[in-house]
């Protein structure tokens, strides 16, 4: 394969925090693989020559937590809500009772439709959860079609129980025969720990079943109100604990101890109309944040990490600085991936060059679409 090198960026954000921003840089790809980076002064030849003509140069963004395989749509749910009812984890159910129904190949096709969104704004690696199902067969096969699409496959057959049985009965089936349909299919396991939803034995009970299936832990954690879901993550050794809207004192200080990812993601709260988490909490007492979309057509029907930049440093206290930090090697962080989420030697060529000088534009100037190329293993995909 030839080498390309990436010169005239006016701006290169490497998300390395050895040298985090370059000006006037340049960055040399080889069989997919950045094998440079430094002034465009000093750039060694390549074979080809891509100008970025003095914009910026990010990382390819990191979605460590969504839920795209799912048939179906909650347009009422939501304008309901915009006119003043309130979101409770229940509403996940008419997205099950679609997801049912559905066939395989139309989920397939819906699950690619929005990743060709995803990537067109920029998004190289992204998690996929199943969820919809929730019963043996279905949570299999939103698997599978997750993994045609990514290796960052989550098993989260405890999303919600499913009308047709009890709690006791479902979490023996979610620990059990389920557990064993889907864990070839699945890197992670996930619980939605909240009222409403699974409580904390409930939750320790999923999560070491899946670990002693190989399977390595996240959890849907304090999203509506505080509760048991981050001091599980932590004693579990989980990689994140995604929400984290609802926090003690005592919450934060233990993400902080443990190493645990804050992962957070305020497509919900802009979706539910509720109070956004507090990322400069976290981030003051030394917490390793991420940002994701959690797109789902519930509670946040976005695939944009742009938007979720931009509402990050609007309403979560945080600089454009730590939100793009947090949207690419925060995710990365939260999926354990050391090969994506950075531009630095021996790092997979996924990029993004934008329409703009700085990444502070993905925040400036919300709503606009700045992603101009997207290349990933460094072969352009937009
Ligand atoms: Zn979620």
């Amino acid at each position: 394969m030839s080498s390309t090198v990436f010169d005239g960026i006016g701006l290169l954000y490497t998300a390395d925090p050895i040298r985090e921003e370059i000006e006037d840089a340049a960055l040399v790809v080889e069989d997919g693989v950045v094998r440079w980076i430094g002034r465009s002064a000093d750039v060694p030849a390549a074979d080809e020559r891509v100008d970025a003509e003095g914009r910026a140069v990010i990382p390819g963004f990191v979605d460590s937590h969504s839920h795209l395989v799912f048939a179906g749509d909650r347009t009422a749910e939501f304008a309901a809500r915009m006119a003043g009812e309130r979101y409770s984890a229940g509403g996940i159910r008419t997205t099950v009772a679609a997801t049912r129904e559905a066939t395989v190949p139309q989920l397939a096709a819906t699950t690619a439709l929005l990743v060709i969104e995803m990537t067109a704004q920029g998004t190289t690696t992204f998690e996929i959860k199943s969820g919809y199902g929730l019963t043996v067969e279905s949570e299999r096969r939103c698997l599978e079609i997750a993994g045609q699409f990514t290796p960052e496959t989550t098993y989260l057959g405890a999303h919600v129980v499913p009308p047709e049985t009890t709690p006791d009965d479902y979490v023996r089936m979610v620990t059990g025969p389920m557990l064993d349909a889907c864990a070839p299919h699945a890197r992670w396991v996930d619980v939605f720990c909240e009222r409403g939803a699974f409580d904390e034995d409930q939750s320790r009970e999923i999560l070491a079943a899946g670990i002693k299936a190989g399977l390595r832990a996240r959890i849907h954690a304090n999203q509506l109100g505080e509760g048991p879901g981050v001091r599980v993550a932590c004693e579990m050794g989980a990689a994140s604990a995604d929400h984290c809207t609802h926090l003690t004192d005592a919450d934060v200080a233990a993400l902080a101890d443990a190493g645990v990812v804050a992962t957070l993601l305020p497509g919900a709260e802009f979706s539910t109309r509720s109070p956004y988490p507090d990322a400069r909490r976290l981030l003051d007492a030394g917490v390793t944040v991420a940002l994701a979309t959690d797109c789902n057509p519930g509670s946040s029907f976005t695939t944009s990490m742009p938007f979720c930049v931009a509402l990050a440093v609007r309403e979560m206290r945080m600089t454009p600085l730590e939100a793009v930090r947090a949207a690419t090697r925060g995710g990365a962080r939260a999926l354990l991936r050391n090969d994506v989420g950075t531009l630095r030697e021996g790092a997979q060529a996924d990029l993004v060059m934008l329409d703009a000088p700085s990444y502070v534009h993905l925040a400036y100037r919300p709503g606009v679409p700045l992603v101009a190329q997207v290349w990933r293993s460094g072969r352009r995909v937009v």
